[in-house]
């Protein structure tokens, strides 16, 4: 039997094959191929984000590292695309988020702001969130001088040739940092512990950048102003002595971590200590059978458009071969 015989009915009630969560490259690229095989994929796209689809690339600028696009693309064109290519094969896009969904029993079920739906398969790729430090002025300043991103916005006239500072102490916030020196005049780390937890080589870069300074047991209290408004410093506390002193910078860049969305799968499907979606190693399988997770929201470690997309194709593919083998 094709996988498109399984879409089944009882009474009313119609039982989908596939569900997908997520408009990033993950969900729509999971999209193109159920779509392809028929299997009449229903996408629920989000609302998070003012009822944008297209994920994280929606926030940035030029993508210059997704293949065949040799003079770059932005990512809400990219995003376009891709969201097009999902729909021109069939799949049925809602612009909301899914609120709660139930994995217990076969069939399984997802509920969005707007409707209920059975289906025999889940492709989980809901992405993830840079960690905020939460600081009192936080939101007052959020991509008005404070970014979680300085590949998107380290270019920006906000911060060229200006006095900047990262906070983290791991493989991002160094390499954040290091990226950051191309554009600042300087660059402050600000590290919490006594160390960095970064790699060697990572560490031996910043160490060794003359326009790198390290602050080691310092803690990020909150952002200063000047009289116009404008974002002038960071208020810093010594976690070994207390003292608190105040640094000059006109940017303060996150660099302490993503948190997974997979919140509605807690309980549910295994997750590892970090809340990342535990798969089963080179596969999209999830610790339940017919539910597969695709993209960031199951990889901590490479992040990218091209292993999101390469991940959703391959939880497609997965929940093909499933629902052909299982009916
Ligand atoms: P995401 O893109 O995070 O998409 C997740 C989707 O899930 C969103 O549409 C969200 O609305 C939806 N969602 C979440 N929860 C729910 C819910 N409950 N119900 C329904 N939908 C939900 N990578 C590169 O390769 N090249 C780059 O140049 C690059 N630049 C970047 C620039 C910025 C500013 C950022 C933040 C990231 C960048 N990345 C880049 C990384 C890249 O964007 C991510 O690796 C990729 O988007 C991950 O894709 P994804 O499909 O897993 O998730």
């Amino acid at each position: 039997a094709s996988a498109n015989s399984l879409s089944s009915s009882s009474g009313e009630e119609i039982i989908e094959n596939v569900v997908i969560i997520g408009s990033g490259p993950a969900g729509y690229t999971a999209a193109i191929y159920a779509a392809r095989a028929n299997l009449k994929p229903v996408v629920f796209e989000g609302y998070q984000m003012g009822g944008v689809p297209g994920g994280q690339l929606m926030t940035t600028t030029e993508v210059e590292n997704f293949p065949g696009f040799p003079e770059g693309i932005t990512g809400p064109d990219l995003m376009e695309r891709m969201r097009k290519q999902a729909e021109r094969w069939g799949a049925e896009l809602y612009p909301e988020d899914v609120e709660s969904l139930s994995v217990k029993t076969a069939p399984f079920t997802v509920q969005s702001s707007e409707r209920k739906v059975k289906c025999h398969s889940i492709i989980y790729a809901t992405g993830a969130t840079a960690k905020r430090l939460r600081i009192p002025r936080e939101e007052e300043f959020w991509s008005r001088g404070i970014s979680a991103c300085a590949i998107c916005d380290g270019a920006s006239p906000l911060f060229k040739g200006q006095v900047l500072a990262v906070v983290g102490g791991g493989d991002t916030a160094t390499e954040e940092a290091l990226y950051l020196t191309k554009y600042a005049r300087h660059v402050h780390l600000l590290v919490r512990r006594d160390q960095l937890r970064a790699s060697k080589a990572m560490q031996d870069r910043v160490i060794n950048n003359p326009n790198i300074t390290v602050h080691y047991n310092t803690e990020t209290v909150d952002v200063l102003s000047n009289t116009k408004g404008q974002m002038s410093g960071i208020l810093l506390r010594r976690i070994d002595t207390g003292e608190e002193t105040e640094l000059e910078a006109k940017g303060l860049f996150y660099g302490i971590g993503h948190s997974p969305n997979s919140q509605l799968l807690e309980g549910q499907v295994e997750l590892d200590s970090s809340g990342y979606v535990l798969v089963r190693e080179g596969t999209s399988n999830t610790s339940v059978e017919g539910v597969f997770a695709a993209g960031d929201v199951q990889d901590h470690e490479w992040r990218q458009a091209v292993t999101a997309a390469g991940s959703g194709c391959m939880a497609a593919l997965s929940a093909e071969r499933y629902l052909t083998s299982n009916n």
